[in-house]
């Protein structure tokens, strides 16, 4: 596979196809985050108030933390039945990350529209609204909305603006621009409450996630600008969690000045790691998530790769080493 290039959004095909369907089913990908559920509900609410009948399912449902968003009650965690005129993927740049929901819309769904903004994105589906410059795919759904003759609700500027947030980590990445800012002014005006959206969301841990890293720490080495850590099961599971999770470690490995690259290796219950890549701008850990079967982000990126964690460390760590050291 190599990365391809991106057609431009086909905002006027999305919006025919979704004005003369009657049954819409929304998906995301598993393990959602802020930008996952937001940009969902965002254009679930959106379409339910254009008077359309819409199902929005992701494996698992919705995160606990992320549950203040309007209409996450209705999120489905498993589809067993229905068929829909038009299933939308957000923020997935592959038809394998929409999990079983994702297999199950695409059986039953003539068209699939993908909406999305990772360069590494496939190019699945029949129509494409993929802008790789957004920060976040809430500004995708947010740049449709328009199209679509919606106009932002409080309840759709919530949902949006928690993608806003939690992709640019509050505005803080690089790929902020003065139209970043215009838009979260927007989703202000319309109702978004931003200060409590931040505050649930990047402000928020909980002390188990201080006691993963009490667990996590020790095992931090940093190697020519590659700061490493690994999460073992033995570890979340000493903490009482009960799911892979490094609790956000990777950010913070990230802010390092000595460090360009971080990783975090976090072993899975089935023996697989899930792998973490987070870079200053300048280094792209993209291209390496990519190799190894995943994807995401120039500075944010990631995949899952056969354990057990030391061959997956020795087969990860010399392509960030390469990253971090340009010829
Ligand atoms: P995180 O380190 O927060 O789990 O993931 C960072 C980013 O990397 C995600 O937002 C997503 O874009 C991407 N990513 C992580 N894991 C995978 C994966 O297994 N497959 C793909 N395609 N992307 C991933
Ligand atoms: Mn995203």
């Amino acid at each position: 596979m190599t990365m391809n290039s991106i057609p431009a959004p086909m905002w006027t095909e999305a919006t025919h196809a979704v004005q003369s369907a009657n049954r819409l089913l929304l998906v995301t990908h598993v393990e959602p985050d802020g930008d996952a559920i937001g940009s969902m509900l965002g254009l679930g609410l959106a379409l339910r108030a254009l008077g359309k009948t819409v199902d929005v399912a992701v494996d698992g449902g919705v995160p606990s933390y992320l549950r203040y968003i309007p209409g996450s009650d209705t999120v489905l965690e498993k589809l067993k039945t229905g068929a829909w005129d038009v299933m939308i993927s957000l923020d997935s740049s592959d038809e394998a990350r929409t999990g079983d929901c994702g297999a199950y819309g695409r059986a039953n769904s003539p068209v699939v529209i993908n909406l999305d903004h990772h360069q590494s994105n496939t190019g699945f589906g029949h129509i494409h609204l993929v802008n790789a410059a957004a920060v976040s795919a809430t500004e995708v759904v947010q740049d449709w909305l328009p199209y679509l003759g919606q106009p932002l609700t409080p309840d759709i500027a919530t949902a949006l603006m928690t993608g806003l947030v939690t992709d640019t980590i509050g505005f803080r990445v690089s790929s902020v621009q003065p139209r970043t800012l215009l838009l979260a002014a927007a989703l202000m005006q319309a109702g978004a409450p931003m200060y409590d959206i931040i505050q649930r969301t990047l402000n928020s841990k909980d002390f188990r996630d201080i006691q993963l890293w009490q667990q996590a720490l020790p095992s931090v080495t940093l190697q020519d600008g590659v700061i490493s850590g690994v999460v073992r099961v033995a570890d979340w599971k000493a903490v009482g969690m009960d799911d892979t999770t490094d609790s956000g470690l990777v950010g913070y490995l990230i802010t390092t000045d000595e460090a360009r690259v971080a990783v975090v290796y976090k072993e899975k219950v089935s023996g697989e790691v899930e792998v973490s890549l987070r870079s200053k701008p300048g280094y792209d850990v993209s291209t390496v998530a990519f190799e190894l079967g995943g994807g995401g982000h120039k500075q944010a990126s990631g995949a899952t790769v056969p354990g057990p964690v030391d061959e997956a460390i020795a087969r990860v760590a010399p392509l960030l080493l390469a990253i971090a050291n340009p010829q």
